[in-house]
């Protein structure tokens, strides 16, 4: 789990932040979450299962119960 964590983040800083968010110049990231926002219900890319929404601590998270576990 930290490897990943740490892969994403680093990838995310690289592509200058989230895609959907800007920097204090109001420039846009370049960082594509997957699954995203409209995640829910649609396909895995890896499996093709239906991407599932649960709400955590206040946050929503998408992910594949195939895939991955929370
Ligand atoms: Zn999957």
């Amino acid at each position: 789990m930290y490897y990943f964590t740490k892969e994403i983040i680093q990838k995310s800083i690289k592509l200058n932040g989230s895609i959907d968010e800007t920097d204090l110049f109001g420039n846009k990231g370049e960082y594509i979450h997957y699954p995203g926002k409209r995640a829910k219900n649609q396909p895995c890319i890896k499996c093709g299962n239906l991407i599932q929404a649960k709400s955590i601590l206040g946050s929503t998270s998408y992910f594949c119960t195939k895939c991955q576990k929370i």
